[in-house]
């Protein structure tokens, strides 16, 4: 971060303003709209400046910049367009100890100023760090009409209640429970169209009909296969409510950098260090915090439905006769096979896709080898990076040929993917040639060689891997 974004409370605090043109009075607008006491220094200052300060309290001086003009403010603003000038203004402010702002002018900065959405009381500050003001501007727009105007009226009305609901919602939980089911709900739209009576008599309701603690709930999450992107908006508007995140081991940092930023984080999951890891242990924790009043995000790799247990935890949640609803995730078969450019179906090549799980010996011995063997149809393989010789022996045995196109996804739709490609024969040589680690998504089948060709949305990652001498191979 460049920048601490911050709101300063400048009423009543003085700042001085260097400069009496265009540029100056734009900023006095600004500043004097947060109730600050304006000075203003430059020897030509406009007739907009003078008549604007007319209202009193501020202080025009009609002359040169000097040093020591900086003392006792909170801010300076520097809007005269002279390079030199402000370049001393600069100086002075910062060894007064005062923030400095060079109008368009980065070097000569100790803060700079944000694009703003006004929906007072609520303010949006959007900034790229002096790195692209346009596109800060840009941002600002589209987030201009995301915002209904009405909102500003939400805002204020939720101002006028807050002590009201703090007295009547002494503990935070209760309280924060209120508020949202006040911004989710029907108060707030009445309020955003400007129907404010209508708006506090559904607050009134909620207020009378909130009890404390009995709101406990679980939602099981597919985080996606990595990517930050690959998460639905239901994922996030549930990762910034959420009071504690329940979170695998294979959730990626980005993705959980989306939660609420004082949520609990728990990390579950058979790592070392993991205080919870069995399953048990898992359903356990998961139902006694939802029935401690918590609303518990439990964030899982790809969707919750497959080969991720969520059935499990939906039944222990159920059997407890507790709340809770499933969000759909992208499964790594489909986030990986996408990112590396393989349709896992296809009209001419492939009529049907099978999720597998290779873990644990058992299960892979129990397939149906035959079926799976068959031509023509895709398999994408989960867990399987420690089974390769297994899969490809029972595949090639059961008559799948040697040369049906196989790839290996690493680290899917992560800036660390790495796309490795052959065929069924050279499974396991490709695989020990570059290293292949967990988690890997093992797809097998005539599309998989169409990856090589289609680009797939990380094209730049997909093409650099070791190509072992596999005529050694066909030898033995
Ligand atoms: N519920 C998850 C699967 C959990 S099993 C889902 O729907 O995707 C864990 C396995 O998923 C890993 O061993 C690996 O085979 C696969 N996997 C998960 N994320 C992956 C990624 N980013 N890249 C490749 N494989 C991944």
């Amino acid at each position: 971060m460049d920048y601490f974004p911050a709101f300063l409370d400048l009423r009543d605090r003085s700042c001085l303003i260097v400069g009496g043109g265009a540029v100056a009075e734009r900023k006095y607008r600004l500043l004097a709209s947060a109730g600050a006491v304006i000075t203003v220094v430059a020897p030509d200052i406009s007739a907009a400046i003078a008549s604007l300060a007319a209202g009193g309290g501020h202080l025009l001086l009609r002359r040169e910049f000097r040093a020591a003009d900086v003392a006792g403010h909170w801010l300076v603003v520097s809007a005269t367009g002279n390079p030199a000038v402000e370049q001393a203004v600069y100086r002075a402010a910062t060894a007064a100890g005062t923030f400095c702002n060079g109008v368009d002018d980065v070097a000569n900065c100790s803060y700079i100023t944000p694009a703003i959405v006004d929906r007072s009381p609520v303010i949006v500050a959007i900034s790229s760090g002096g790195a692209a003001p346009v596109l800060a501007r840009k941002l600002r727009a589209q987030i201009e009409l995301l915002l209904p105007v009405g909102l500003a009226k939400l805002a204020s009305l939720a101002r006028a209640w807050r002590e009201r609901v703090s007295n009547r919602c002494s503990d935070l939980l209760s309280r924060r429970r209120f508020w949202e089911a006040v911004f989710d709900g029907p108060a707030a739209s009445m309020a955003i169209a400007g129907d404010v009576a209508g708006a506090e008599a559904a607050m009134r309701e909620l207020l009378q009909t909130l009890r404390a603690g009995e709101s406990g709930e679980a939602w099981l999450v597919g985080a996606g296969p990595g990517d930050p992107g690959l998460l639905t908006i239901r994922a996030l508007q549930i990762l910034q409510t959420a009071d504690v995140i329940l979170h695998d081991r294979l959730v990626s940092e980005e993705v959980l950098g989306l939660a609420r930023r004082d949520a609990d984080r728990i990390s579950v999951g058979k790592t070392p260090g993991c205080r919870v890891n069995s399953q048990d242990e898992i359903n356990a924790l998961l139902v006694g915090l939802v029935r401690s009043g918590k609303r518990v995000c439990r964030l899982k790799g790809g969707d919750p439905f497959i080969f991720g247990r969520g059935g499990e935890e939906a039944e222990a949640l159920r059997g407890a006769g507790l709340r809770y609803q499933v969000v759909p995730g992208i499964t790594a078969a489909a986030g990986c096979s996408a990112y590396a450019g393989i349709p896992l179906t296809h009209r001419d090549l492939s009529q049907s896709v099978t999720l597998i799980t290779a873990h644990g010996k058992d299960s892979v011995d129990s397939l149906d080898w035959p079926a799976l063997a068959r031509a023509k149809q895709t398999l994408a393989f989960y867990m399987a990076v420690q089974r390769f010789a297994d899969l490809m022996n029972m595949l090639i045995d059961n008559g799948r040929s040697a040369d049906t196109p196989v790839a290996i996804i690493e680290n899917g739709t992560t800036p660390r993917q790495r796309v490795i490609r052959g065929t069924l024969g050279q499974l396991t040589l490709l695989a020990d040639a570059n290293r292949v680690a967990a988690p890997a998504m093992l797809i097998v089948g005539e599309v998989a060689a169409l990856g090589a060709e289609l680009p797939g949305t990380m094209p730049h990652l997909s093409q650099n891997y070791a190509k072992p001498d596999f005529r050694v191979a066909n030898k033995g």
